[in-house]
């Protein structure tokens, strides 16, 4: 299969790397002439334009930061669908407002082309062990063609239903780990301060109701998750300052949507608040340094 990539970065690198070795044609192009020479190094031909990678393709992904960017590669007049060949599939990757996902899809419809909204779960490490989850927005029919391409990069492939619900999976889910992660900090800082070590009330709370992924697989107290940012001084894994885009997400599609988040709406503020103290470079559990006056 031919497949032309756009946006290389931290996330993209990896999975247009991915795709090149299962055996596709990979044009691959990006703003960066490091990150182009860096995927013609694992296996990628060399795109110097957006017109150049998508001009032969028969899927177009894309990776890029947020949804001005999408617009843009998509809409431009030198852009993805001014471009592409008839009949190609665009899957943007993309974590981005649930607006601007199902106008470029709209604008691909009207000219004619599938696309799918398949933001990821999943950091750098699961984009280079080809283990990310997708989670697509999209006719049955686009995503039937998608899930072939998706799998090589990633292991769990969802459709999640209509244009932009891929998105909505996304920032709904991350917004309830934002939350979650602070009031596992809260929980572990309560516990100490009351006496109670960080490893006891582990074992105790880790088998009982208070259990979730931020505790076992993620825990923000030293110690009891060996492999969690919190035993190496909170070095991302997923920084604060991602977290907080996707909280943003979450909470402009909230307003817009009028739904009631008020736990999500604090859990922003105080991400924000890591952002204001420089430290927004933490992994996300870093918040527990917030709680526990440690910033
Ligand atoms: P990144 O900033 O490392 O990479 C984005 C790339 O897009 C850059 O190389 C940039 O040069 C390129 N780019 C921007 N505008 C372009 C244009 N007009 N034409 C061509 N290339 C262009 O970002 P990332 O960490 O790879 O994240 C990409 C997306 O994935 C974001 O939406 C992010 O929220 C999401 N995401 C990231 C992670 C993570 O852990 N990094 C995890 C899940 C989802």
């Amino acid at each position: 299969m031919k497949i032309g990539f756009i946006g290389l970065g931290n996330m993209g690198g990896p999975m247009a790397a991915n795709l090149a070795k299962a055996g596709h044609e990979v044009t691959a192009t990006d703003l960066s002439i490091g990150a182009i020479d860096r995927a013609v190094e694992a296996g990628c031909q060399r795109g110097d334009s957006v017109e150049a990678a998508v001009k032969d393709a028969d899927i177009v992904v894309t990776m890029l930061p947020a949804g001005a960017h999408v617009r843009s590669v998509y809409t431009d007049d030198y852009g993805v669908i001014a471009k592409a060949k008839p009949g190609a599939l665009f899957i943007d990757s993309s974590t981005i407002d649930v607006d601007s996902a199902r106008d470029v899809i709209g604008a691909a419809a009207s000219a004619g082309f599938s696309m799918v909204d398949a933001p990821v779960s999943g950091g750098v490490a699961a984009a280079t062990g080809g283990t990310l989850t997708f989670m697509v927005g999209g006719e049955e029919e686009a995503f039937d063609r998608a899930r072939p391409v998706l799998e090589a990069m990633g292991k769990n492939i969802f459709h999640a239903g209509e244009p932009g619900n891929g998105q909505v999976a996304k920032i709904a889910n991350n917004m309830l780990l934002g939350v979650t992660m602070i009031a596992t900090c809260e929980a572990f800082n309560l516990a100490e301060k009351l006496g109670l070590d960080a490893q006891t009330f582990y074992d105790i709370s880790s088998t009982a109701s208070g259990q979730s992924w931020s505790m076992t697989s993620y825990c923000p107290a030293p110690g009891p998750v060996p492999t969690a940012p919190s035993n190496k001084d909170y070095q991302p894994g997923f920084a604060a300052a991602m977290m907080l885009k996707d909280m943003r997400l979450a909470q402009e599609a909230a307003h817009r949507a009028k739904a009631s988040t008020p736990l999500g709406a604090q859990a922003e503020a105080l991400y924000a608040l890591m952002e204001s103290a420089g430290r927004d470079d933490l992994d996300f559990s870093g918040v527990m340094k917030l709680i526990n006056g440690s910033l």
